[in-house]
């Protein structure tokens, strides 16, 4: 039923009424190779906001808007020229989640004729360059491999590099003034000291300062990320950082709930259901997560696929000296989950237990992941180094395998403990539909091969069952005792750091069966919406 609310909506969505332009047309039409994205409004509740932080955000979403101007241009060109020469509205649409011709989720295939493939280096770079011209060529400028230049020709064909202060100087002027207007409004100290400072960053390309700012922020409401950050645009080098920002507003019923949490961390560790050896270290108590609303996405951050989870600065001696800090979209999960799991979970979990695949509960396991990931142990019992040393290639997926598994763990020990009230069933259904969702691509990914680790093993101590139609049920009393057996097992495999035996439970647990990939073909069937695309703006947010 929602799913069809959503095709309808982006059917009505992709009707636009953009002028028409008299250019050659370019002869492609939308097909079913166009993966979709299902629009979402993007709001927050502003009434909890003062009046001066409901007069910061339109400033904060026109700076965003510089950084969406500038990411266009690193990422093609000119964007809305090409969209001009484009007659169908449904390839517009899909140029503009794009940024350009190429579809980000199917490994930048053009789907605009006569395009021809994407230059590995975006726009950062001028489209005829290699890989060894611009090597060599950084040997006398080594400001052609900064993050923060762009690379271009001069009339004798030699390249220059141009700061992004130069290159883009009216856009970051204007967003720099902007958060000078926002810093005046700031009543929170930290704030206020990290607008002025990004604000002088964007206009001298000297991040670090305002990094370490950012990593002092305790206490405000309103968030700001703004900025050339990642460097995933640069396919050639990897070096560029391309613009984007997010405006957040933080959540802080959940901000208070994650603290807690964390602070209850060595009493779980305590607690694992393994031998003392594989628990001895005592996890850190500070963690630095947040939950918070997204009220504007711009530029990179707004490309193809949505970030719901946010773990910056990445320079790293910022993150020596003062860690990372961990934001965690909560708006942006709803979106994912409305109109991607609640519909499939209606093609692949038991009717009984689809009122059981809830929001809440989805929320709450991605935030006892992130919690999780503090228990366990860092260093292998051996004294053979570290796990991640230990386990090489293997490591991530374990890792995050023994996230997803102890966050079940936590929640079945802190509704013990009366520290969280929600039912237990919700949490499982919802964790057994959270599979389905990263197993859908796919099992290659590591993300993909821990799902089906978890999957197949719980199969196996039958606390997931199939039914004669393809749908898939938990049985909560094996589920509880297959969490804890899953947990000793990961705790011990990484403890023990055998990477012979990691290996071979990967190989054992780490495929998908051919049965289960034709219900999971059913989904793709089911034209279930891949991503999401925003509707957002301070119309959206009623300011
Ligand atoms: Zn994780």
């Amino acid at each position: 039923m929602r799913l069809f609310s959503a095709l309808l909506i982006l059917l009505l969505f992709t009707a636009c009424d953009r002028d028409m332009s008299t250019l050659p047309a370019a002869g492609t039409t939308a097909d079913s190779s166009f993966a979709i994205y299902a629009p979402f409004r993007l709001t927050t509740d502003v009434s909890a906001l003062t009046e001066r932080e409901r007069q910061m955000i339109p400033l904060l979403i026109e700076a965003a808007k510089e950084m969406e101007a500038a990411f266009k241009e690193e990422a093609y060109g000119n964007l809305d020229s090409l969209v001009q020469t484009i007659t169908d509205p449904a390839v517009q649409r899909y140029a503009r989640i794009n940024y350009g011709p190429w579809d980000r989720l199917n490994d930048n295939a053009p789907f605009v004729a006569g395009v021809g493939p994407k230059p590995a280096g975006a726009n950062f770079y001028p489209a005829d360059i290699t890989q060894a011209e611009i090597e060599s060529a950084a040997e006398r400028d080594p400001a052609l491999k900064s993050q923060y230049t762009m690379v271009r020709r001069d009339s004798a064909g030699a390249l220059v590099a141009i700061p992004y202060h130069t290159f883009f100087a009216e856009k970051m002027q204007r967003a720099a003034g902007l958060l000078d207007q926002a810093a005046a409004l700031a009543d929170d100290p930290g704030l206020k000291t990290y607008l002025t400072l990004r604000a002088e960053a964007l206009r001298t390309d000297n991040y670090q300062p305002s990094d370490l700012a950012w990593m002092d922020m305790k206490d405000n409401t309103i968030e700001l990320v703004i900025g050339p950050i990642e460097n995933y645009e640069d396919g050639l080098l990897g070096a560029k950082a391309a613009h984007e920002a997010f405006v957040l507003v933080k959540d802080r019923a959940w901000s208070d709930r994650l603290a807690r949490y964390a602070s209850l961390l060595p009493a779980l560790q305590r607690g694992l259901p393994v031998e003392n050896t594989y628990k001895q270290e005592t996890p850190g108590t500070d963690s630095d997560l947040g939950a918070y609303d997204a009220v504007y996405y711009a530029g990179d951050s707004n490309a193809g696929s949505k970030t719901i989870a946010i773990n910056l600065p990445n320079d790293e001696a910022v993150q020596l000296q003062k860690g990372t800090r961990r934001l965690q979209l909560k708006n942006a999960m709803q979106a994912k989950f409305d109109v991607i799991m609640d519909p499939l979970a209606d093609v692949l979990i038991v009717p009984e237990q689809r009122d059981n695949v809830t929001f809440d509960a989805f929320f709450g396991n991605t935030m006892f992941h992130e919690v999780a990931h503090g228990l366990g142990i860092k260093n292998t019992v051996g004294g053979g180094g570290t796990v991640r040393e230990a386990l090489r290639e293997h490591y991530s997926a374990l890792e995050e395998g023994k996230a997803d598994v102890l966050g079940l763990y936590m929640v079945q020990q802190l509704i013990e403990q009366g520290e969280w009230d929600a039912p237990l069933e919700d949490h499982y259904a919802t964790f057994l539909a959270g599979i389905f969702r990263s197993i859908r691509f796919g099992a290659a990914s590591a993300h993909g091969r821990a799902n089906m680790i978890r999957f197949n093993y719980f199969a196996e101590k039958g606390a997931i069952a199939r039914d004669e139609n393809g749908h898939y049920r938990v049985n909560p009393e094996a589920m509880q005792a297959a969490v804890n057996a899953l947990s000793a097992d990961i705790l011990r495999l990484q403890g023990d750091g055998d990477y012979a035996r990691v290996a071979a439970f990967v190989d054992r647990y780490g495929t998908v069966s051919p049965e289960l990939q034709s219900d999971l073909e059913r989904v793709n069937a089911a034209g279930i919406p891949t991503d999401i695309v925003f509707e957002q703006g301070v119309d959206v947010l009623g300011l």
